[in-house]
C-alpha cells in the first residue's frame, strides 16, 4: 500500500486554493518528495507529515514551478533538521538548474547538509524493501523530463491449510518455505515452497507523470497501474493551447488512463482558468474513476482501490 499527499496541484503559478507542484509518496518508512514548487515546505507542515525522513526528492523536470521550493527546503534543513544528506534525482538539465539555485542558497557549503545530485536515465532508479522506483521518459518542453513508476513486489500467499495438511510445524520452517527454501520434516519428507505457496498476487503500482505534452508513449508504462497521477492543465476547449505549450487536456489524460487499463486517475497541475468541477467532468465522461485532488488531500493506494485519509488539525490520520 502506498500513501500519497498532494502538496501542490496548481499549474505554473499558485492560486488562492492551490500551491505549486509537489506530492509526497510514502511506502512504509520511505518517503519520496516528487517535485518541489515554491511553498512546498509550508505545505509539508500543514499536511501534518512534516520533514521527517524527507531525504529523497524526485524531479519530473526543471521548470521553475516544479523546483523553486528546493531553495527554501534546503535552507531550512541545513539549519534545523537532522537530515544530513538530501538526494535530488532528475534529468541533467533539471539538476543543472537546481545546482545553480543551490549555489545561491547555500553559498559554497557553509552548512552541514550534503546535497547529492543524481542524474537519471530511463530504468530502475531505486530499490528498497520489496519496492522499486523506475524512471521513464516523458515528452514535455525541453530535454530530460521523467515520470516515475512505484511498484511493490508481488507475493505468493502462504497456504496455511496446505502446510497443516503436509505436517509443516508452525515456526521457522514456515518462514523458510516463504523465503523460497525447501525443508525436511522430522519423518524425512521434503516439502518444497511451491507446495505451500499460492499463485503470485501482483503488488501495488502507482505511476506519477509530471507535465506531459503527449500520451501515446506513456500507455505501456501506465499499464494496469492502481493509480495514475498526471497533469490536466487544460480543458478540451483550449486543446490548441495545450498542444502549443506541451501540456494535456483532461480528456487526453482520461483517454490515457482508459487505454492503459489504469484503475484510478488523479488529475493535478490545473490551470487557474478552470474549476476543478470542469476538469473532473470532462475526464469522468471518458474515465469515471477520476479524482481531482485538492492541496493537502491524502490518499491510500492499494490494489485496485484508493481511499481518502482524513487528517485532523494535528496531522493524525483516519480513513474516511
Ligand atoms: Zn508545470
Ligand atoms: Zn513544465
Amino acid at each position: 500500500m502506498f500513501e500519497i499527499v498532494f502538496l501542490g496541484t496548481s499549474a505554473s503559478a499558485p492560486s488562492v486554493d492551490r500551491g505549486l507542484s509537489a506530492a509526497l509518496l510514502m511506502y512504509r518508512d520511505q518517503r519520496f518528495l516528487i517535485d518541489c514548487g515554491e511553498g512546498t515546505q509550508r505545505q509539508l507542515l500543514r499536511s501534518g507529515v512534516g520533514f521527517r525522513k524527507l531525504d529523497k526528492i524526485l524531479l519530473t523536470h526543471g521548470h521553475l514551478d516544479h523546483i523553486l521550493g528546493l531553495g527554501g527546503i534546503a535552507s531550512t534543513f541545513s539549519r534545523w533538521e537532522s537530515i544530513t544528506t538530501m538526494s535530488i534525482y532528475g534529468g541533467q538539465w533539471a539538476l543543472q538548474r537546481v545546482e545553480d539555485l543551490m549555489k545561491v542558497v547555500l553559498r559554497g557549503g557553509e552548512v552541514d547538509m550534503a546535497l547529492r545530485f543524481v542524474p537519471i536515465r530511463p530504468g530502475r532508479l531505486w530499490t528498497g524493501e520489496r519496492m522499486t522506483v523506475t524512471a521513464f521518459p516523458v515528452s514535455h518542453r525541453g530535454p530530460g523530463c521523467f515520470g516515475y513508476a512505484f511498484e511493490v513486489e508481488g507475493h505468493s500467499p502462504f497456504l496455511a491449510e496446505e502446510a497443516e495438511r503436509l505436517g509443516v510445524p508452525r515456526g521457522p520452517e514456515r518462514k523458510r518455505l516463504i523465503q523460497g527454501e525447501s525443508i525436511t520434516l522430522e519423518d524425512g519428507t521434503v516439502v518444497h515452497p511451491d507446495q505451500v505457496l499460492g499463485e503470485e498476487v501482483r503488488g501495488v503500482k502507482l505511476v506519477h507523470v509530471g507535465d506531459a505534452g503527449r500520451t501515446d508513449n506513456l500507455v505501456d508504462v501506465c499499464r494496469d497501474a492502481d493509480a495514475l497521477v498526471i497533469e490536466a492543465t487544460y480543458s478540451s476547449r483550449d486543446a490548441d493551447m495545450a498542444s502549443r505549450f506541451g501540456h494535456l487536456t483532461a480528456a487526453q489524460a482520461a483517454t490515457l488512463a482508459s487505454r492503459a487499463g489504469v484503475k484510478n486517475l488523479f488529475l493535478v497541475h490545473l490551470s487557474r482558468r478552470y474549476s476543478e468541477r470542469e476538469i473532473g467532468r470532462e475526464a469522468r465522461a471518458i474515465f469515471p474513476n477520476t479524482i481531482v485532488p485538492r492541496d493537502l488531500d491524502h490518499y491510500r493506494v492499494s490494489r485496485n482501490t484508493v481511499e481518502k485519509v482524513e487528517t485532523d488539525a494535528y496531522g493524525q490520520a483516519s480513513v474516511s
